[in-house]
């Protein structure tokens, strides 16, 4: 039986661990991808206080490295369910684990396009990452889809890669930061689409061409990748077994939900700003908010 499971192990569940343990707390994180969440894919973070210029990578490996000196557990797996109670059950995969408070640490999912065939070619052409997935592209043509800021820092990441890169926006303007536009703009090998917007996904086993919608007309291209670049939304899948709509319990103030013992830290929260900065700040809250109702 433990005394808290922490779900995720992204900036937020890292650090909930961190207090969770400092305080007494026999805890458990479970992930259900690799350690570190979102920041682990980014090449360069240069606003986390301590830290001038860090790649995502490194900074999440001092989390980690803090967290398992401190004793945390950390397993690999997908939570499915809570069962509330006073003492909850947390599902995974095929494992059933008992703990006395649970604070949810999901994070956020990437937004998709929902075209037919996207299923199937993830991992296969269609991919998220570029800092992971990017250097599979070496010397080939790849699309990235969005207009905001990671979509152009990953266009302009992939044009030092690749031979052409697309930019497909379907407004008529980027909207990333001026700095970012100015540069994109002057890349050779980048060519930017606005007003468009991908309608087919075509290829046997692997994404080979795209349809490209823009205000005139419908066109082919070849593409060996393609990276979704269009936003996330918080992840809140987790089902927790109560007759009400799972999602309020993520609309939470202060970390706390109305369900006593169960609290939600980071980017799944509903919230206004979505930050390393920010998710410590609600794995801090939510672990001394568990603490507290350990000891009550
Ligand atoms: C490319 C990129 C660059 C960024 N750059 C910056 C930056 O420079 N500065 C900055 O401050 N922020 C940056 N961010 C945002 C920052 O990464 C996030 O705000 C932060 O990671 C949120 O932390 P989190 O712990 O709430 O969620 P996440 O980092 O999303 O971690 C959540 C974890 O929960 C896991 N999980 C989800 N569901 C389950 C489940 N059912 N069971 C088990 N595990 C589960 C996920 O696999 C994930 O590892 C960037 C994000 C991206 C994608």
């Amino acid at each position: 039986m433990y005394d808290a499971i922490v779900i995720g192990a992204g900036p937020a569940g890292l650090t909930a661990g961190i207090y969770l343990a400092r305080g007494g707390a026999k805890t458990l994180i479970i992930e259900k991808e690799s350690i570190g969440g979102q920041i682990a894919s980014s090449p360069l973070v240069e606003n986390y206080p301590g830290f001038k210029s860090v790649s995502g990578s490194e900074l999440v490996d001092t989390f980690y490295e803090q967290v398992v000196d401190l004793g945390v557990d950390i397993e690999i797996g997908e939570v499915k369910s809570i069962e509330n109670g006073e003492i909850k059950k947390v599902f995974v995969d095929n494992a059933v684990y008992e703990t006395k408070t649970v604070i949810i640490a999901t994070g956020v999912k990437h937004r998709k396009l929902n075209l037919e065939k996207e299923e199937e070619f993830i991992g296969s052409g269609i991919h998220f990452c570029a800092t992971c997935d990017g250097p599979f592209y070496k010397n080939k043509v790849v699309a990235v889809v969005g207009g905001a800021n990671s979509a152009v820092i990953n266009a302009i990441y992939l044009s030092s890669l690749c031979d052409k890169v697309y930019l497909i926006y379907r407004g008529k303007d980027l909207r990333c930061e001026n700095k970012l536009k100015e540069k994109v703009s002057k890349l050779q090998n980048v060519k930017i689409l606005l007003n468009s917007n991908v309608t087919q996904y075509l290829g046997v086993d692997k994404l080979e061409r795209i349809v490209v919608k823009d205000l005139i007309c419908e066109k082919e291209i070849q593409v060996n990748g393609l990276f979704l670049s269009i936003g996330m939304d918080p992840e809140t899948s987790i089902k927790l077994n109560l007759n009400k709509t799972d999602n309020e319990y993520y609309d939470s103030v202060d970390t706390l939900t109305n369900l006593p013992g169960i609290f939600v830290a980071g980017d799944c929260r509903n919230k206004n700003v979505r930050q390393v900065t920010t998710a410590v700040s609600d794995g801090t809250v939510a672990a001394i908010n568990a603490l507290n109702y350990l000891q009550n």
